[in-house]
């Protein structure tokens, strides 16, 4: 098999006394895509934010390249090569697009994204540059967020909602970019809600339920039938 690039063990989160995921186990190997789905209130984005730092967890319950990273900072853990196109794009509104997307390269780390390569995948960010990222439709933030998290040259990019929300045009534009993102084995997570894309896109796949994996596998051997089961909690 080959290497893991990440790996979690047990991970759990809470809101308070409200637990949102349960005993978790997961892994990404290297150069690998892998697909969660599950209904709305799943778990999706909470383990998206736990493994990007935004939640807290133990050390260990989080692996990175062999190194517990559950318990650091979200800047610490961009630093170590992990970036993170959040639900809802969540730009900085008073910055323009070009400025949003110098903030991602901040994390300072080397690899082949810069604002060149940027403006060569998604070219309406150059026209675009100097405008308030908040006069973008949501389909060209959306380009400006994952432009913003390839602007740190991860190891491992998290989508969480890719193409929630966006014309299907757009929603056409991100997909045909994500070859030329998922390139010289950058390894992707991608929470998506068209079962079908999510499935298309992957090797494998996580099915969530109220927290808890309910199904994993290959994405491209599974049955549909079980994927609904799983997704749906018909038992
Ligand atoms: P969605 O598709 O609706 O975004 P999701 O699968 O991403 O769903 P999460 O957003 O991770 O699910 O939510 C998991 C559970 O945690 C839900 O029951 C949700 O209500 C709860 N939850 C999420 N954020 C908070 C919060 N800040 N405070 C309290 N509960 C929360």
């Amino acid at each position: 098999m080959a290497d893991q690039v990440l790996k979690t063990h047990n991970l759990c989160a809470h809101y308070g006394d409200f637990q949102a995921l349960f005993d978790l186990d997961l892994s990404i190997a290297e150069g690998e895509v892998i697909a969660i789905i599950g209904a709305n209130g799943a778990g999706k984005t909470t383990l998206m934010r736990s493994i990007a730092g935004l939640n807290s967890n133990n050390a260990e319950q989080i692996v990175y390249r062999d190194e517990p990273i559950g318990a650091l900072r979200a800047d610490q853990v961009a630093t170590k090569g992990i970036a993170l196109v959040p639900e809802g794009r969540q730009l900085f509104p008073s910055l323009s697009v070009e400025e949003n997307l110098i903030i991602g390269g901040r994390v300072g780390r080397k690899g082949p994204w810069n604002l060149k390569a940027l403006y060569q995948l998604f070219p309406i960010l150059e026209e675009r540059r100097n405008q308030p990222s908040t006069s973008l439709s949501g389909g060209q933030q959306q380009m400006v967020a994952i432009g913003r998290a390839l602007m740190a040259n991860p190891d491992l990019i998290l989508f969480d909602e890719i193409s929630l929300g966006l014309a299907p045009v757009i929603i056409k534009t991100i997909y045909d970019a994500l070859p030329n993102i998922i390139d010289d084995g950058m390894s992707a997570v991608i929470v998506e809600q068209d079962i079908s894309k999510a499935l298309a896109v992957s090797a494998r796949f996580y099915c969530l339920q109220e927290g808890r994996v309910a199904l994993e596998g290959d994405s491209q051997t599974v049955e549909r039938e079980a994927i609904s089961r799983a997704y749906f909690g018909v038992h």
